[in-house]
């Protein structure tokens, strides 16, 4: 016992839980890093490829909103790299369509593994499809790929990494890899061996099949792998011993993404294989630590997008840092859908203003100056850790400002100051960047002439309006004021400016 303890208290010593940083491309970005526990500078390895691998679903379910708040968090970032920073990414995601609860539900459900893994996979793509998030570039379903897991594992039982147990199946031993514990400390007492393993925290790379079980063949036996392997081998196989960012919540820190970097880095002879890992907060629901199949608390995903729209929820997911915990209410989505009402306003009052609906004095030198300190606060927001909701609050003061100059310089010259028209265009931008449109015009733009009939019809209704203010006849405008109320019911705003009249959704 006293042997034992010296000799895992000598490799605790000898663990090196360093950080190298890499060579290549400085994107200016200082991100969170879990291994050094500070921010640090995103060195990608090619500016024109950063690779980027998601840890994917396994698909035994239909997702929840803690799967949407993830995979939506990533996909602002991903869009933030791409459409600010002009960085390609090239982006690889796994399918995990065997796994023991995917053979529960066959199980339960009577149908075939393959068949529960193929329903809700079609449904996780429905899902993110609906809440506007990008597909990864390449999906790689793990039973599609055995060889390639077969593969990686063998490598490791060959260099004396992994060891085949007296339950048959196959492990990795974790005092093999002396950084073990490099993304989450982990404690002496966990590397104590139990049963059949040489240490606790020894994990299966290939699980021994049980009868009536689906399973692979393989030259130390039947069963399936485990499924910190499937990301390892899967990642390498698309880019090999290297990888600038790999993501997921931050429940996969640890024990996931710790064994996927001890494996990874045994196979391919390094100390480093991911360079930089994201994890995104948990998101939870409103008087609920933690939101879990098995606590029967979730929300699926379809049923939340029954009373919040997906740009709401996108906005909440913005306003929330990625790696903070975010707390899913009514509440909440509500303040997410006045902040975004007051861009999709703001947006209409600059658009009536360079209409001409709006008449403003506006004084060029100070919204020009609120241009280029905004874009300051912008660049140095998303530089920091990608700081969405300083970027939100940047914007928010450029709302403010700007409707409090045209609500309240009247002007009768009908001129057109170019910096609202362009400081608009640049709250407009930036907030695609996230991917909210709130040019709620163009959304509807492809839909029928839709537009053309608007303007027809209230071009028609301000010249009878026009002849009502002329002719001081209360019966024409009460008949104007009727068509304005019912055009709101249809969720079309139409307001008068004087003798002008402008509409919007
Ligand atoms: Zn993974």
């Amino acid at each position: 016992m006293f042997l034992k303890r010296k000799c895992i208290t000598s490799i605790l010593k000898r663990r090196n839980h360093g950080w190298i940083k890499p060579e290549g491309y400085d994107t200016g970005i200082k991100v969170f890093n879990c291994v050094t526990r500070d921010k640090q500078p995103l060195i990608v390895k090619n500016k024109n490829l950063v690779s980027w691998y998601t840890c994917g679903p396994t698909v035994y379910d239909s997702a929840h909103i803690g799967h949407a708040s993830c995979f939506l968090k990533l996909d602002v970032i991903q869009r933030i790299l791409k459409e600010y920073f002009n960085l390609n990414i090239v982006s690889v995601m796994n399918i995990t369509d065997v796994d023991d609860k995917i053979i529960a539900k066959s199980n339960e459900l009577k149908i075939s593994v393959q068949d529960v893994a193929k329903q809700f996979e079609k449904e996780f793509w429905q899902d993110l499809d609906s809440l506007n998030i990008n597909k990864p570039d390449c999906v790689l379903r793990v039973t599609e790929n055995m060889e390639i897991i077969k593969e990686f594992i063998r490598k490791l039982m060959d260099d004396q990494k992994a060891y085949k147990a007296t339950d048959n199946s196959v492990y990795f031993d974790v005092h093999a890899y002396e950084s073990y514990g490099k993304l989450q400390k982990i404690s002496e007492e966990s590397l104590e061996p139990v049963h059949f393993k040489k240490s606790n925290m020894d994990f299966a790379l290939w699980k021994a099949s049980k009868p009536n079980e689906i399973f692979w063949e393989s030259s130390w036996g039947t069963g399936r792998p485990g499924w910190h392997i499937e990301c390892s081998a899967l990642a390498s196989h698309v880019f090999g011993s290297e990888i600038d960012i790999h993501a997921g919540g931050i429940d996969l820190r640890f024990p996931h993404h710790e064994n996927e970097e001890a494996q990874s880095c045994c196979a391919h002879g390094k100390t480093q294989w991911v360079n930089y890992w994201l994890h995104t907060g948990h998101l939870h629901l409103k008087g609920c630590e933690k939101m879990s199949k098995s606590l029967k608390n979730t929300l699926s995903i379809s049923s939340m997008l029954q009373n919040t729209s997906a740009q709401v929820f996108r906005m909440a997911c913005v306003m929330s840092h990625y790696r903070s915990s975010m707390e899913f209410s009514p509440e909440f989505m509500t303040t997410a859908n006045n902040l975004l009402t007051s861009y999709i306003n703001f947006f209409d009052t600059c658009r009536n203003y360079s209409d001409g609906y709006i008449k403003a004095n506006i004084n060029n030198d100070v919204v020009n100056k609120l241009i280029t300190d905004t874009s300051d606060k912008i660049y140095q927001a998303l530089t920091d850790d990608f700081n969405t909701p300083l970027v939100l609050k940047a914007l928010s003061e450029v709302v403010t400002t700007i409707n409090s100059m045209l609500h309240s310089t009247q002007s009768d010259d009908g001129a057109r100051s170019v910096s609202i028209i362009t400081i608009s265009n640049l709250v407009v931008k930036t907030l695609s960047i996230f991917g909210i449109n709130i040019n709620k015009r163009d959304v509807n733009a492809s839909e029928n002439n839709f537009i053309e009939v608007m303007d027809i019809l209230n071009s028609f209704r301000q010249e009878i309006r026009q002849l009502g203010i002329s002719k001081r006849d209360q019966d024409i405008l009460k008949l104007c004021d009727n068509v304005r109320d019912n055009l709101k019911k249809c969720g079309i705003i139409v307001k008068d400016h004087g003798k002008l009249s402008s509409w919007s959704l």
